[in-house]
C-alpha cells in the first residue's frame, strides 16, 4: 500500500470514471476501502472481488438482484440504499472519489466534506447544483480537488499563483461530434450521432452534453465556484485536439497552459496524489509535428453554453435549475421524446419560468433541483 495516498472510497465505481479510478488505485497502491454503485449488477460484484478490503454500498436494484449480490459477496460486505452510500462517504480519513452522475451526487459530496475528507470530484453537478454550500464546507472542514480534466489543469496551473498575478482562466472544449455544423444542420441529428464523441470515451449523459456544449456550460459554472472567479473572467475556446486542457491569463499579458494526452487517468491520479505526483502509464504528448488549433464557440448553433453564462450571472438557484433542466432534457432526447435542439430550448424555458434564491443547504439545493425537473418534464410533456 502507498502510504502517501489516503485510503480510497469510489462512488459510481462501475461507470467510466469509476472504473478508471480503480485502475489508477491498483497501479499506485491506493487502498480501496469503499465501493458504491447504483445497480447491484455483476459489474459491482466484480469490482468488489478485485478489492476484497472494500465495503460495498448499492443505492438501487430489485430485492432479487440484491439477494444475488449479497450471497455472492457475503452478508457482511454489502449494504443497500442511498444511506449506505452516504455512510461510505462519511468514513474517517479517506479520499472520496465522487463519480456519481447527476445532481443526485450532491449529498454524498457534502457528506464527504463534512466528515473532513478529501473530495476528488468528478460529479460536476454537485457544484452546479449546490456550489455555495459545497464551497463553504470545503473551506470549513474538507478539501475539494477537481477531477474534471479542465479544472484539474486549472487547479495545477493556479497552485502557487497569487490572485493578483492572474486575470482569468480559459477552459478548452473539444467541440463534440457536431463542431462546425450550423443550427439548421443540427435539426435532425440522432442519438447515435450525438453519442459518437471524437476524443473522449465517456458515459451517455456527458457525451450528449458535450454535443450540445451544455457540458462546457456546466464546467463554466463549476470553475466559477471552484476558483471564485466572476463569469467575465472565465472563457471557453474550442480546441478539437483536446491536448491543452486549461489556460491561465497572467497579469503581465503572458499565458500558461496545461497540456497532455487526453486521458482521464491523469486528473484522477492527480486528485489522489495531490500535492505530490507519481508516474503513470499514459503516453506523454509529443509536440513535434502536432498542430493545435483554437476557435471561438458558435453560440448560435450551441445556445446551451450561452444559457449557462446567463444562469451563472443571474445567480441564486439558477445554476441548479440549468443542470436539472438539462438532465431531464438529455434523458428525453436519449429516449426519442425530444429533438436535439429541444435540449437547449427546455433549459431556456425552465430558466424563464423558475428563478429561485440561492440554496443555503443541501436540502434547499435538492428542492430547487426537484422543482426544476418537474417544470422541465411538463414542458417536454406538453411538446416544448
Ligand atoms: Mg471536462
Amino acid at each position: 500500500m502507498n502510504p502517501l495516498v489516503r485510503p480510497l472510497v469510489v462512488l459510481g465505481a462501475t461507470g467510466s470514471i469509476g472504473r478508471q479510478a480503480l485502475e489508477v488505485a491498483a497501479r499506485i497502491g491506493a487502498q480501496v476501502v469503499g465501493l458504491a454503485s447504483r445497480s447491484p449488477g455483476p459489474a459491482i460484484a466484480e469490482a468488489a472481488e478485485a478489492f476484497p478490503e472494500a465495503q460495498v454500498a448499492v443505492a438501487g436494484g430489485s430485492s432479487e438482484e440484491r439477494d444475488a449480490l449479497r450471497s455472492r459477496l457475503g452478508p457482511h460486505r454489502v449494504r443497500f440504499g442511498p444511506e449506505a452510500v452516504l455512510e461510505l462517504a462519511a468514513a474517517a480519513g479517506v479520499t472520496v472519489l465522487n463519480a456519481i452522475v447527476g445532481a443526485v451526487g450532491l449529498e454524498a459530496s457534502a457528506v464527504a466534506l463534512e466528515a473532513g475528507n478529501r473530495l476528488a470530484l468528478a460529479n460536476k453537478e454537485s457544484l452546479v447544483t449546490g456550489g455555495p454550500v459545497l464551497m463553504r464546507l470545503a473551506g470549513a472542514s474538507g478539501e475539494l480537488i477537481p477531477v474534471d480534466s479542465e479544472h484539474s489543469a486549472l487547479h495545477q496551473l493556479l497552485s502557487g499563483l497569487g490572485d493578483d498575478e492572474m486575470t482569468g482562466v480559459v477552459l478548452t472544449a473539444s467541440g463534440g461530434p457536431f463542431r462546425g455544423r450550423s443550427r439548421e444542420e443540427l435539426e435532425d441529428v440522432t442519438v447515435e450521432e450525438a453519442l459518437r464523441h471524437p476524443v473522449w470515451e465517456m458515459g451517455r449523459r456527458i457525451t450528449i452534453d458535450s454535443a450540445t456544449l451544455a457540458n462546457k456550460g456546466l464546467e463554466v459554472i463549476e470553475a466559477h465556484y471552484l476558483f471564485g472567479l466572476p463569469y467575465d473572467r472565465i472563457e471557453v475556446v474550442v480546441h478539437p485536439q483536446s491536448i491543452v486542457h486549461g489556460m491561465v491569463r497572467l497579469v503581465d499579458g503572458g499565458m500558461i497552459a496545461h497540456l497532455g494526452t487526453p486521458d482521464m487517468r491523469i486528473p484522477i491520479q492527480y486528485a489522489l496524489t495531490y500535492p505530490g505526483r507519481v508516474d503513470s502509464p499514459v503516453a506523454p504528448f509529443d509536440p513535434v509535428g502536432a498542430t493545435l488549433t483554437f476557435e471561438a464557440p458558435d453560440l448560435e448553433a450551441f445556445p446551451a453554453l450561452a444559457l449557462a453564462y446567463e444562469a451563472g450571472r443571474r445567480g441564486g438557484g439558477s445554476p441548479a435549475v440549468y443542470n436539472a433542466a438539462d438532465e431531464v432534457a438529455v434523458e428525453a432526447f436519449a429516449t426519442g421524446r425530444l429533438g436535439f435542439l429541444g435540449i437547449a430550448e427546455v433549459i431556456a424555458r425552465t430558466l424563464a419560468e423558475f428563478d429561485p434564491p440561492e440554496p443555503r443547504t443541501v436540502a434547499e439545493a435538492l428542492e430547487i433541483d426537484r422543482t426544476a425537473r418537474e417544470i422541465a418534464s411538463s414542458l417536454i410533456g406538453g411538446q416544448c
